[in-house]
C-alpha cells in the first residue's frame, strides 16, 4: 500500500511565522496570551497551550490589564489595537503581512469614498468572507464597520448596484467563487455608476488548487485533516472532494475509520494551510498501523459490507479528471 503525504500541505508562512513568535516568546519564560486561536486546528492549539500559551477571547481581553497578548495571522480591528494601548496591553503582532496589506487597501479606499465619492455617488466597500470570522472582523474594522459582507454569490443580490461598488475579498476564499461574483456584478451595475474589484486572494491557498486536486486524482483514498473551523480548509476540501469523492475531513488520526481502507492501495493525506505536518505524520502512522489489519480483512474476504459499519465508503473507481492546467489572472494587479 502507498501512503503519501502531500508535500504542498501544511501551514503557510504566515501561520509558521505566529506559531514561532509564540514559542520564542514561551520559551523565553514570559506569560503569553493568544488573542482568538492561534490556528485552526485544535490539536496544534492544544500542544501550545501544553507550553504555556492561554488563549482568550475578545470579552477577556477588554477587561486584561498589564499583560502580553499575541495577534494572531488573521489581523484585528483597530478597536483591538486601542483596547491595548489603554490597558497597557504589550502586543506581539503577528498578523500576517498579507493580511495587513489588505487591511491598509481597505482602509485607505474607505477613507476616499466616506459618504459619496468624487462623482456624487455613494459608495460600498464590499468585502467576500465570512460573516464572523477572524480576519472578516479585522477588515471590516478598517471601515468603522460599513462594509459590507457577502458570503456567496447568492449574497450579491443585496448590493444597491446604483452605488459605486469596491470589492475585496477575504484572503482564504475560492478564487472561482471570487469570479463569479464579479462577473455578476458586472452585469448588473447601473449604469454611470463605477464598479472595481480587487483579487486579494491569498496564493498561499490559491496556488495550492490544483497540486492538490492533481494528489487528490492520484489516491484511492483521500484523508484530508484539518480543524472544521478551518476557512482555507474548507475551500481546500471542497476541490479534493470534487476531484476524488472518496476524500474524507478528519481533525485528527483518531477519526480513521478502518473501514475506509479495504481494497485501498494508494492513500494520500493532504491537509490545510493550518494543519501541522506532524499531525499529518500521525495519520499516516495510524494508517501504517491499521493496513495490517485491512490486508488480513481482504485476505479473508470478508467482502459482507456488512461487517465493516452501516454505510461503508467505497473507493474511488472513477476515470480520474484532466488536471486543471489554466493559469489564473490577477485582475486588477
Ligand atoms: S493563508 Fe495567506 S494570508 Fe492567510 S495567514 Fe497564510 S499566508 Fe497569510
Amino acid at each position: 500500500m502507498i501512503i503519501e503525504i502531500d508535500k504542498g500541505s501544511g501551514f503557510c508562512f504566515g501561520v509558521t511565522t505566529a506559531i514561532e513568535k509564540a514559542e520564542e516568546t514561551l520559551r523565553s519564560g514570559r506569560q503569553l496570551s493568544c488573542l482568538g486561536d492561534i490556528v485552526h486546528n485544535g490539536m496544534e492549539c492544544a500542544r501550545l497551550n501544553s507550553m504555556g500559551l492561554v488563549t482568550i477571547e475578545h470579552e477577556e481581553f477588554s477587561r486584561l490589564h498589564d499583560a502580553t497578548v499575541l495577534l494572531r495571522a488573521h489581523g484585528e480591528p483597530p478597536s483591538t489595537y486601542a483596547t491595548a494601548q489603554s490597558n497597557n496591553i504589550t502586543l506581539i503582532d503577528a498578523t500576517c503581512p498579507v493580511v495587513l496589506a489588505l487591511q491598509k487597501r481597505i482602509k485607505k479606499m474607505y477613507e476616499s469614498t466616506r459618504g459619496t465619492d468624487s462623482d456624487g455617488r455613494l459608495s460600498d466597500i464590499v468585502i467576500f468572507g465570512k460573516n464572523g470570522h477572524a480576519e472578516v472582523l479585522g477588515l471590516v474594522g478598517q471601515t468603522e464597520g460599513n462594509a459590507i459582507v457577502i458570503e456567496h454569490l447568492e449574497d450579491v443580490r443585496k448590493l444597491d448596484f446604483s452605488h459605486n461598488i469596491y470589492l475585496y475579498s477575504q484572503t482564504t476564499k475560492s478564487l472561482s467563487e471570487f469570479h463569479q461574483i464579479i462577473e455578476y456584478c458586472r452585469e448588473h451595475m447601473e449604469k454611470g455608476a463605477t464598479f472595481e474589484s480587487f483579487d486579494t486572494i491569498c496564493r498561499s491557498v490559491a496556488n495550492r488548487m490544483p497540486s492538490i486536486c492533481e494528489f487528490a486524482r492520484k489516491h484511492e483514498l483521500v484523508l484530508f485533516v484539518c480543524g472544521r473551523k478551518s476557512s482555507n480548509g474548507k475551500v481546500l476540501y471542497n476541490a479534493c472532494r470534487e476531484h476524488n469523492p472518496n476524500t474524507h475531513l478528519i481533525e485528527g488520526p483518531d477519526e480513521i475509520d478502518v473501514a475506509w481502507l479495504q481494497g485501498i492501495d494508494s492513500i494520500g493525506i493532504c491537509g490545510a494551510t493550518s494543519t501541522p505536518k506532524w499531525l499529518m505524520e500521525q495519520c499516516r502512522e495510524k494508517v501504517e498501523g491499521m493496513k495490517d489489519e485491512g490486508r488480513r480483512m481482504k485476505e479473508e474476504g470478508m467482502k459482507d459490507e456488512g461487517l465493516y459499519g452501516n454505510s461503508p465508503k467505497r473507493p474511488n473507481t472513477q476515470t480520474p479528471k484532466r488536471p486543471n492546467t489554466q493559469t489564473t489572472k490577477r485582475p486588477n494587479d
